[in-house]
């Protein structure tokens, strides 16, 4: 019975490379697995999979009875709801530890570096198995994402060093253009609705029996959103009703300028005006600096709801 390698829900690069990078990985160890995802592909992704002739996993959301390895991720909430009639085999990530836990003993290799692909690039050099091409420039591809083409502040000399040996395998010299015709299509807004707007990288917490929603959208130039930020709004009031949400925020991420307008709904908006040491005027702030939900946003939310 083949298990089952996937990445966190509403799935982005690092979830749908790494998972094929680690089924890939996993076979040529012997051990038959199978790349699945928990959602639909973003048009990164798309952009990633078609530079390098790959197709979309398979959608897979429901994981009862079976084996699986875990891929950028250890969060329930991130999980498919029936995770815990799963066996976990293993977790690679780069997060915070989750929630999850096992009933077994599990392979486990969780670092505080860029990517989840720096991670599973390193396994590979210590299990001593060869990185096709293809599949070395869709790694590559995937750290220059996460690591927003090394200007996050989660980038570690690891993660340079990884992209480096990996353009070298896939043969593309000039890594960093290629990740800016990359981003540029991430940017891309028009015709899409609030609503798939405030899902693009969307994540839930439970942060002491509250539940937080942050969403990230990551673009060559915020602007583009500007006279859309009320339709937003209204559409996160309307998100966190529908979900139960005490807190849900929205980062317009802007990668030249490094910096964030943060979009806030929330019962207690103060505590988030506290976690940034800002003041919000129309449930909207300016984040300087602020690039990384899970170095910036989700360690200074979380001790609020202590
Ligand atoms: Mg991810
Ligand atoms: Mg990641
Ligand atoms: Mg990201």
């Amino acid at each position: 019975m083949a298990t089952y390698v996937f990445g966190h829900t509403t799935p982005d690069s690092d979830s749908i490379v790494g998972a094929i990078a680690l089924a890939y990985l996993k076979n040529q160890l012997g051990e038959e697995c199978i790349a699945t995802r928990q959602g639909d592909i973003s048009a990164e992704t798309e952009f990633i999979l078609n530079k390098f002739g790959f197709e979309a996993p398979e959608l897979k959301t429901s994981v009862a009875g079976e084996k699986v390895y875990l891929v950028d991720f250890s969060d329930k909430a991130q999980a498919p709801k029936d995770i815990e009639e799963a066996t976990i085999l293993g977790i690679v990530d780069h997060h915070k530890l989750g929630d999850l836990t096992t009933d077994t003993p599990l392979e486990c290799w969780i670092r505080p570096i860029g990517c989840s692909n720096t991670v599973i690039k390193e396994m590979f050099d210590s299990y001593g198995v060869e990185i096709p091409k293809n599949l070395a420039g869709m790694m590559m591809l995937a750290i220059l994402s996460d690591t927003v083409i090394f200007k996050s502040p989660t980038c570690t000399k690891v993660d340079t060093k990884a992209v480096k040996e990996l353009s070298e395998i896939c043969g593309i010299e000039d890594y960093k253009a290629l990740a800016m015709e990359m981003f540029i299509v991430k940017s891309a807004v028009d015709g899409a609705s609030a609503r798939s707007l405030n899902t693009r990288d969307y994540k839930e917490f439970e942060m002491n029996g509250i539940k937080v929603g942050i969403n990230q959208l990551e673009m060559v130039d915020i602007t583009a959103l500007d006279n859309r930020k009320a339709e937003l709004l209204e559409d996160l009031k309307a998100m966190k009703e529908e979900k139960g949400l005490h807190t849900v925020l929205t980062l317009l991420t802007d990668i030249m300028k490094e910096g964030s307008t943060l979009l806030c709904v929330s019962d207690e908006p103060q505590k988030i005006e506290a976690a940034f040491g800002v003041k919000l005027q129309n449930n909207e702030a300016w984040l300087e600096g602020v690039m990384s939900r899970k170095k910036q946003v989700v360690p200074v939310v979380q001790p609020q709801f202590k």
